[in-house]
């Protein structure tokens, strides 16, 4: 069976107003000079949509709500740290289809101040319309969302559970769906990418794409990611597992194991949300040198990655390189005193 033919059976609402564009980077290849190593760099920008600010986990959304829709349900409940991405954009989706919405925000970051509490996600969650629920460090925000849901289901309403940053196997679906969007890309522009290079928080961008790329009968290592919240292996480990599952939903009898999922570790620094001089420095060069805006948890770990990777030599001469923009830009401004100072 064909990808595109499994995927169009799936229940889905459209969130993405069409296929995200893809840019080469010319500013930053002249800016590494000879550390580029004759690499071609790209990015992906699934940070440009329209909706809510964009971002990569609306392409979770479509499916997640699809779902949601089958179920009869007329509210969403999201979990997420208190910066979370995937609870911003799950209330800007609710806002747009009509649906109540309620964020479960968990401290996840040892980070504290007005910045990272009230501004950035937090600041537009409320815009959208979300009842926030603010959790305290330490407590089980899925058992929360459940408990809650229940209470909802006893005044008669239907409420929908998405936790782990929506990387549940259906969420998961959005990123396959994104690499048959990329292998059609790849063949309308003639650029065959050697590597496609993305974040690896809640491993469900990296398990879609790789369950895509297995699907499509492509190789699925040219996907590879740096972790922001789990040493490699329990990132490997779970990407395998949603990768699976992924590709059990979509009916193909196929599978991944570990050798096929390739995950670095060394972005990591201390640990989910903490600032690292790399990433700042990533972020600084991405602005500074195309205009253009990575988050300091995700994207920005990730290119970072990326940088090192390329002057290291890991990539060949030649080698087209797909950088994944995944946004997540509302995340700066309550990181801003990191950022502020010397230019
Ligand atoms: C959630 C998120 C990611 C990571 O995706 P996972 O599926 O959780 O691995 C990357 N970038 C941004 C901006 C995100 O919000």
């Amino acid at each position: 069976m064909q990808l595109s033919q499994s995927l169009d059976r799936l229940p889905r609402r459209t969130l993405l107003d069409g296929p995200t564009s893809i840019q080469r980077l010319t500013r930053i290849e002249e800016a590494l000079g000879s550390s580029l190593n004759g690499v071609r760099i790209y990015a992906k920008r699934d940070d440009s949509m329209a909706l809510g600010g964009g971002g990569s986990k609306l392409r979770k959304l479509e499916f997640l709500l699809g779902d949601a829709a089958e179920a009869g349900a007329d509210t969403i409940i999201a979990t997420g740290g208190r910066q979370s991405n995937f609870a911003r954009l799950a209330a800007a989706s609710a806002a747009r289809l009509g649906l109540a919405c309620e964020l479960v925000l968990s401290r996840m970051v040892p980070r504290e101040g007005d910045d990272y509490d009230l501004n950035g996600n937090v600041l537009l969650d409320g815009l959208f319309g979300a009842r926030l629920h603010d959790l305290p460090v330490g407590a089980d925000s899925t058992r929360f969302a459940h408990v809650r849901a229940e209470e909802l289901r006893r005044d008669g309403r239907i409420a929908y559970v998405a936790t782990l940053g929506g990387s549940s196997p259906v969420g998961s679906i959005g990123y396959a769906a994104c690499a048959l969007e990329i292998q059609e890309q790849s063949t309308a522009l003639g650029v065959d990418f050697a590597a496609v290079v993305v974040p690896n928080g809640s491993s469900g961008t990296q398990a879609g794409l790789v369950a895509g790329y297995r699907a499509l009968g492509l190789d699925a290592t040219r996907v590879s990611s740096h972790s922001v919240l789990a040493p490699a292996a329990g990132a490997i480990a779970a990407t395998v597992e949603k990768a699976n599952a992924v590709l059990r939903l979509l009916s193909f009898d196929a599978s991944v194991n570990t050798d096929d999922v390739k995950v670095s570790g060394d972005q990591l620094g201390g640990g989910y949300g903490v600032s690292t001089p790399a990433m700042i420095e990533a972020v600084r060069l991405m602005a500074s040198r195309e205009g253009l805006l990575l988050d300091p948890v995700y994207g920005g770990k990730a290119f970072a990655g990326l940088l090192s990777d390329i002057s290291a030599g890991r990539y060949a001469a030649g080698d087209n390189v797909l950088f994944l923009m995944t946004g997540g830009t509302p995340g700066l401004y309550a990181y801003a005193s990191d950022f502020r100072g010397k230019a």
